[in-house]
C-alpha cells in the first residue's frame, strides 16, 4: 500500500483536543495514517489499532496490533512502532519523536514508551476498559517516572473509536 508521509512544514492551525490540549493539522494527518495501520490489522483480524512515531517531520517507525498473528502478547500496536523505529536508527532511546495511536494505550505500552523516551504522545480514542493514560490509570503523571511526556488525546478519536467498534459489532454478527 502507497502510503504518503507528510512533514511537520505541513503544520496548519492548532485546535483543540478533547484534552483542551492543542494539537496541529499534521497530527491529524499522521493520525490518518495510524488508521490506515489500524486497517491492516483488521483484515488480519486482529483487534484494529495503528502507530506511527515521527521525528522531525518524517515517520520513522509503524505498526499494528497483530499479537495473534506474531504469537506473542507483546505485539501491540506501539510496541512493533517503537521496534520498527528502534532498529531502523540503531537505537534504544527515541528521545524527540512523536508517538501517534489510535486507541489509548496499555500500562506495557507506556512503560515501553517512557523507556524509549519518547516525548510526545498522540492518541485518537480512549480506552475505559484498560487505558493507562486517563481512564484506568493516569501513567504519564506519576511522579516517579524520570521522564515526563506530553500527551494529547482525542485526535481523530471518532473515527479510531468506530474502527474498533465496527470490528466486535462484525465479530459479534458472525457468532
Ligand atoms: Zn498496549
Amino acid at each position: 500500500m502507497a502510503r504518503k508521509w507528510i512533514r511537520s512544514s505541513d503544520i496548519g492551525v492548532l485546535v483543540k483536543s478533547m484534552s483542551g490540549k492543542g494539537y496541529t493539522a499534521a497530527d491529524r494527518d499522521w493520525m490518518s495514517q495510524a488508521i490506515e495501520l489500524a486497517k491492516l490489522a483488521a483484515a488480519a483480524g486482529e483487534v484494529p489499532v495503528g502507530a506511527l512515531l515521527v521525528k522531525d517531520g518524517v515517520c520513522i517507525g509503524e505498526g499494528w496490533n497483530n499479537p495473534i498473528g506474531r504469537c506473542d502478547p507483546t505485539a501491540h500496536a506501539e510496541i512493533n512502532a517503537l521496534r520498527n523505529a528502534a532498529s531502523h536508527l540503531h537505537n534504544y532511546r527515541l528521545p524527540n519523536t512523536t508517538l501517534y495511536v489510535t486507541i489509548e494505550p496499555c500500562t506495557m505500552c507506556i512503560g515501553a514508551m517512557i523507556h524509549a523516551r519518547v516525548g510526545r504522545l498522540v492518541y485518537g480514542a480512549t480506552e475505559p476498559r484498560a487505558g493507562a493514560v486517563v481512564s484506568q490509570l493516569k501513567l504519564p503523571e506519576c511522579a516517579h517516572y524520570n521522564h515526563k511526556m506530553v500527551v494529547v488525546g482525542g485526535v481523530m478519536g471518532e473515527q479510531c473509536g468506530e474502527l474498533v467498534s465496527a470490528f466486535f459489532r462484525a465479530k459479534r454478527n458472525a457468532e
